[in-house]
């Protein structure tokens, strides 16, 4: 039996770990080629030990040296850049799941030779995706998004054209705040946001939930990534997580997915091309029709989630969303270093917006690589500048 190729990018990740799971379940069948992370020395040691990899990419430099000493004369070879990754290298299946811009280029790489790739890094896709389309007709690479709502979207409108589609609904959680009183929102802590009641994630990613940042990107990234007209999408609170998109189809029928909270049931899909029993991956009952009869949607409370206002032409098309996941990385950031309070996220993304520099970088239609950094580079330096001048507001 021939084994497929594995590469996991950001495998020390939430969605890294949850793919090595899956393939662990059935290791005969996958050789793992490649494995990368930033810092986490621990874990980068404990999955050299585990799996094996031929090769594993680690970024932060000064982890890089710790672990290329430790294993030195040993099987892994241990690379620090990911242009350092033999070009000929082939992959069957690569994960890109590394979180943030620093996953653009490895993606956009992994892209060329890749028989099939698993996104969950949204924020390439929004900021790179003509990027990375261009070399998927051109490579013919097979593209999964694994973010669950737009796993979804793909299943339930594959074969489907833009003229039979009324609407798209993409479900929100809306995470650990849904009911908490708006005069106690100046007091969220780090700790506070990153309870999620359904998913188990990484902290950015967690922080985007509790605000619905989360599904701004994540409205991008289906601009991006589907045919749809953009105004056929709307925002829909669903507590309980388990139906992920609802699509409106014009002959009178509707279609929804429903799946439990756990990655690994989009992961396993999509690396198994669905012909797989669930069961042998994930232990958890699935009591399905109990939970059907409580399922819940309700209308986004602009009052509460604020950030949903960014729903807005001018904010999401074009080189924009640049400047939001930049902007974005950086308060997130700051929040959870209890730089900035958790208001401070969207004050400062609506002064960014106010800027009067902001046009100029927002209005670039397909930006190369060196045009995505320099627009990045703006919205993370007016970002900074911005918190530097309001904190006396902050603290
Ligand atoms: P995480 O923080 O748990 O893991 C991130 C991974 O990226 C780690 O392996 C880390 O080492 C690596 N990484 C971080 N910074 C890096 C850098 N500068 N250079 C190289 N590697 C770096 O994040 P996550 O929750 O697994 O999310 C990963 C991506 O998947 C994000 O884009 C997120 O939005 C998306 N996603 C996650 C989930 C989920 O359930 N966790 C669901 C949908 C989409
Ligand atoms: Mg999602």
């Amino acid at each position: 039996m021939i084994k497929k190729k594995i590469a996991i990018l950001g495998s020390t990740g939430s969605i890294g770990k949850n793919s090595l799971d899956v393939i662990n379940t059935n290791r005969k069948k996958f050789k793992i080629l490649l494995l990368s992370a930033n810092s986490n020395y621990s874990e980068i040691i404990r999955q050299i030990k585990k799996y094996k990899p031929k090769f594993f990419v680690v970024s932060n430099f000064v982890t890089f040296q710790k672990i290329k000493r430790k294993f030195q004369n040993k099987k892994t070879i241990i690379l620090n850049e990911f242009s350092r990754v033999p070009i000929k290298l082939k992959f069957d299946i690569t994960i890109a799941a590394i979180v943030g811009i620093a996953g653009l280029e490895p993606t956009i790489q992994f892209t060329k030779n890749s028989k099939k790739i698993l996104l969950a890094n949204k924020e390439s896709i929004i900021c790179g995706w003509h990027i990375i389309s261009n070399i998927i007709k051109k490579k013919n690479t097979k593209v999964v998004p694994i973010d669950s709502e737009h796993f979804s979207i793909q299943q339930l409108t594959n074969s489907y054209k833009d003229a039979d589609i009324k609407k798209i609904y993409i479900t929100a959680s809306g995470g650990p705040f849904l009911k908490k009183p708006l005069n106690s929102f100046k007091k969220i802590k780090p700790k506070d946001a990153f309870k999620h009641p359904n998913w188990s994630m990484g902290k950015k990613i967690s922080i985007d939930s509790s605000n619905l940042m989360n599904k701004i990107l994540e409205l991008i990234e289906a601009y991006k990534l589907f045919i749809f007209n953009p105004k056929k999408y709307e925002i829909i609170i669903h507590p309980q997580s388990l139906i992920h998109a609802i699509v409106v189809f014009k002959n009178g029928l509707s279609k929804f997915l429903y799946h439990e909270t756990d990655m690994k049931i989009p992961i396993s899909n999509a690396i198994y091309e669905n012909k797989i029993n669930i069961e042998n991956i994930v232990k958890k009952k699935n009591n399905f029709l109990f939970k059907l009869k409580n399922l819940k949607f309700e209308k986004v409370d602009k009052k509460r989630f604020p950030i949903v206002t960014l729903v807005n032409n001018k904010f999401i098309s074009k080189s924009a969303p640049i400047i939001l996941n930049a902007s974005n990385e950086v308060l997130v950031d700051c929040f959870i270093k209890n730089k900035i309070p958790y208001n401070g996220i969207f004050e400062i993304l609506k002064r960014v917006f106010k800027d009067r520099d902001f046009t100029k970088y927002a209005v670039k239609k397909t930006p190369s690589i060196y045009e995505i950094y320099k627009i990045d580079k703006w919205a993370r330096d007016k970002t900074w500048q911005l918190i530097s001048k309001n904190y006396e507001k902050f603290i």
